[in-house]
């Protein structure tokens, strides 16, 4: 499968493979387009895959660039950027159990270089930015985008500029300087932030900005998530997924992987049914879902799931087509539930995560609640950042027993617990 053009998601005219991202006869975005797949012999293509690097990489085929995969002479060596992917798909029975589910998966993308499924994305727009010559990379972030660009431009030894919300959570910050970019924090909210970017774009002729003039090869990299999870499953899709939204270009290309391998039959299993994640403070994809309607109305973002916060989501109205034509929903939950769905997690799987994954984890509790799924379902939450990046959500969520260094200090503390 190779790469063949940009392609406008609406009126299908084609461009060359640059760095560009809008359609000029209707403003539609664009998506890469492949030549139809010559697969002979999937048993072939499987071992090909699992004899591939322990990263996105192994999936170059399905990806858009034109060396096939970035450092490909020295698998792990950061001359092709900081290798992201292969994270883990854990069984989680005892969340399963809690919800009244047979079987329940997670993928932890927190399990990534900088800890968020970012570093997906990021690869794949930074491998594609280095192809077309460009010299530095930026980003219009909601937080984890900033992380992954100033590591992947460490990793590469490319300048960086992360434009982020000046209200983020402090972890976030200095989670992303440390790798020696330049910080920009706007005095706006996210849609402020990618504004400026845009424009920036127009007059930065060296940057790649990852999710604005590199977008199409950045959202490929989300793919990978899809293809991951049906490797994992043994070359099989699940029954349904419940991953969370924002701009919804993740949501959208989870579908688009699992159909890319459904069409050439390397994985079986039907369609999966995709449930959304929302929170009610940046909520105008589930909106949209819950009126009926096709387009989403911007709205201005407040809620403790910051990553999630974008309030006129480019994706939004591919999101609600694939939501609708799997049979699934658009959910959404409160900041309250968000915490709740931290410590659900946490405590029945191990998986500390930040507030998205709260907001997935608390929207999947409430799928199952309401008995929109069947117990017999294989079902795959899609964690995709971690808990140590918004500590706040949990601050006061739990006692700490306070002692003095004694043993009958202990002893009265616990008085009655099981010896
Ligand atoms: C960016 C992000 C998402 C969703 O991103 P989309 O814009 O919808 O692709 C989900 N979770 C986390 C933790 C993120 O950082
Ligand atoms: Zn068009």
């Amino acid at each position: 499968m190779a790469a063949t053009a940009l392609k406008c998601r609406e009126c299908k005219t084609e461009y060359a493979l640059e760095a560009r991202y809008v359609c000029e006869r209707c403003f539609g975005p664009l998506e890469v387009a492949y030549s139809a797949p010559d697969v002979h012999d999937v048993g072939e293509l499987r071992r090909k895959i699992q004899g591939g690097p322990q990263n996105i990489w192994r999936y170059a085929d399905f990806l858009p660039l034109e060396s096939g995969q970035p450092g490909s002479a020295s698998r792990n060596s950061t001359a092709g950027g900081l290798p992201a992917g292969c994270t883990p798909l854990i069984r989680a029975d005892r969340l399963a159990e809690r919800l009244g589910l047979r079987e329940v998966w997670v993928k932890n993308d927190a399990a990534n270089p900088t800890h968020s499924f970012k570093d997906r994305v990021v690869s794949v727009a930074s491998a594609r930015a280095k192809e077309l010559g460009f010299t530095t990379l930026a980003c219009a972030s909601t937080g984890n985008l900033a992380n992954a660009v100033a590591a992947q431009a460490a990793a590469l030894g490319l300048p960086s500029y992360v434009f982020i919300p000046s209200n983020l959570e402090e972890q976030k910050i200095l989670a992303t300087g440390v790798y020696g970019t330049n910080v920009v924090a706007v005095k706006g909210n996210y849609d402020d932030v990618n504004r400026l970017c845009v424009e920036l774009s127009g007059e930065r002729e060296g940057w790649a900005f990852v999710n604005v003039n590199m977008r199409p090869y950045y959202a490929e990299g989300s793919k990978t998530l899809a293809y991951e999870i049906a490797e994992q499953l043994g070359w099989s899709t699940p029954d349904r997924i419940v991953a969370p939204i924002a701009s919804g270009s993740l949501f959208t290309k989870l579908d688009k992987g699992f159909e890319e391998w459904r069409e050439i039959n390397l994985i079986s299993g039907s369609r999966p049914t995709f449930n959304g994640a929302q929170a009610v403070g940046c909520n105008p994809v589930a909106h949209a879902f819950e009126l009926g309607r096709d387009f989403c109305q911007p709205v201005k973002p407040d809620t403790i799931a910051k990553s999630l916060a974008i309030g006129n989501p480019a994706d939004g109205p591919y999101a609600l087509e694939v939501a609708r034509a799997t049979n699934g929903s658009i959910e959404q939950v409160t900041d309250d539930e968000i915490r709740r769905g931290i410590r659900l997690l946490a405590e029945t799987t191990g998986v500390f995560t930040e507030t998205a994954g709260g907001t997935t984890a608390a929207t999947l509790a409430k799928l199952a609640e309401q008995g929109a799924i069947d117990p017999g379902e294989r079902v795959v939450l899609v964690i995709t950042g971690d808990g140590l990046k918004t500590l706040d959500a949990v601050r006061d969520s739990f006692a700490v027993h306070t002692i003095e260094p004694t043993y009958e200090a202990f002893e009265a503390e616990f008085a009655g617990a099981a010896v």
